[in-house]
């Protein structure tokens, strides 16, 4: 089977590792991919938003199957266009329809999602350009600190959690008035903060069958000790220590089941995969979000960790057969450390060479903002390079990771020190 991956960071990286250790899979593209990704399929420099591009490409080559990395594709709807093109229909895309999309694409309506299906989730309600002085009004209901959150896609720079009333009510105006996250910013969900600790579980769903993926947790702070500013993550383990088996229970019977039989019963298209952000509140689960794709770095941890043939499970997603399959997990934890350029998540230097590449044993090298010119890898992003490894458990396994860092350099690499410590 020839098979697309879409997207360019350490998730599609990791993908394409899976996938390629299939005898199903013959030929691999990845478009446009990275330096990494060069090495095991064939990159093809286009923007995954381009429909008619990603189309032509499908033909040519006679793509069979392909699987989404990112969301903005899936919330412009490449899986509605395939499924209505004569030409695309038969090939197999591993994502939700736009509808299932807006889980990710819309808060609102994924909070609406929550409370249609009875799935536990923080109080909210929701406010546009007219409602600005009832939303003011409403937070002065609730208790510090006060969480906003646009509702349309932001780049994950959307969510505001504010101490002061007053801050607040400036903020929610900026917001819904002043354009502050431009039209994502035109309904804002307004919600009751949290207090716990947040995990990730992963689904992968045919639309009516479901398998539950291991746990993974990242770290989205720049700085040690979760300080600083928010990245796209700094490093991930899996499983999660706390998400013992009775808090998995909750979470199957309470998030999972009613998640899965809302996509049903609103007869929803959607095979693919779920990305529930938890937070764990005493010993409850509550949903923080849905992402309709995996979360980079946690695929560097979630997927390595399976045993079972990607590309076959895949054919049973597509097909709706789900159920046939018995996931094999391994047992080993896995952690993945991010090496970053220095400056991240704000201004950054690119193509600086990164060495040491071959001296990493023991340890799985995924790249992310990579890029290679004539013969050498430089950096292409703000996170470049992703080490992942395993272990007894996440100590064992985080250990090996900083070991290897130490064996790769480029100008100004950063990364954090305390992947896991708090554990
Ligand atoms: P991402 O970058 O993960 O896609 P996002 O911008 O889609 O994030 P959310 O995941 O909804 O937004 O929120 C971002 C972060 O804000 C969460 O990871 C969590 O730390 C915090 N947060 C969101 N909602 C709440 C809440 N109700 N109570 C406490 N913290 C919250």
């Amino acid at each position: 089977m020839n098979i697309l991956i879409l997207g360019s960071g350490g998730r599609e990286h990791t993908f394409a590792h899976q996938l390629s250790q299939s005898s199903r899979c013959d030929k691999l593209f990845i478009a446009p991919g990275n330096a990494g990704t060069a090495k095991i399929a064939t990159n093809v420099p286009l923007s995954a938003t381009d429909f008619e591009a990603v189309k032509k490409l499908v033909l040519k080559e006679g793509i069979e199957m392909m699987v989404v990395g990112p969301e903005d594709p899936l919330v412009n709807g490449i899986v509605d266009f395939f499924k209505q093109d004569e030409q695309l229909k038969q090939v197999r895309v591993i994502g939700p329809s736009k509808r299932g999309a807006l889980l990710e694409g819309s808060k609102e309506r994924a909070k609406e999602f929550m409370a249609m299906h009875n799935i536990p989730t923080a109080a909210y309600e929701s406010f546009t350009k007219e409602s600005l002085e009832a939303g003011k009004e409403f937070l002065t209901t609730l208790k510090p600190p006060y969480v906003l959150k646009a509702d349309g896609l932001a780049a994950g720079k959307g969510v505001l959690i504010l101490n002061s009333l007053e801050e607040a009510q400036t903020e929610l105006e900026n917001m819904l008035s002043n354009n502050k996250f431009g039209t994502a910013g035109n309904t804002v969900v307004i919600e009751e903060f949290l207090d716990g600790i947040e995990l990730s579980v992963f689904l992968l769903t045919d639309g009516k069958n479901y398998k539950i993926l291991p746990t993974a947790k990242d770290y989205k702070r720049i700085g040690e000790g979760d300080t600083g500013l928010n990245t796209g993550g700094m490093g991930a383990i899996s499983p999660v220590p706390f998400a013992d088996e009775v808090f998995m229970q909750k979470v199957e019977e309470r998030i999972v089941k009613p998640t899965i039989a809302g996509l049903e019963a609103e007869d929803i298209d959607y095979k693919g995969f779920v990305f529930i952000g938890l937070i764990k509140v005493g010993e409850e689960p509550y949903v923080i979000e849905y992402n309709v794709r995996m979360g980079d770095p946690e695929t560097e941890v979630v997927l390595p960790r399976l045993s079972s043939d990607l590309v076959e499970v895949f054919e049973k997603v597509s097909e709706g057969k789900l159920s046939e399959i018995n996931l094999k997990i391994k047992e080993e934890s896995a952690a993945t450390l991010m090496l970053v350029s220095g400056g991240y998540p704000e201004a950054y230097e690119k193509g600086k060479e990164i060495t040491g590449l071959n001296n990493i044993d023991q340890s799985i090298v995924f790249h992310a903002g990579t890029v290679e010119k004539d013969g050498k890898v430089l950096t292409n992003g703000g996170r470049v390079i992703a080490i992942t490894s395993f272990g007894k458990d996440f100590k064992e396994a985080i250990k090996k990771s900083y070991q290897n860092a130490e064996k790769l350099h480029f100008d100004k690499m950063y990364y954090r020190k305390d992947i896991g410590f708090d554990l």
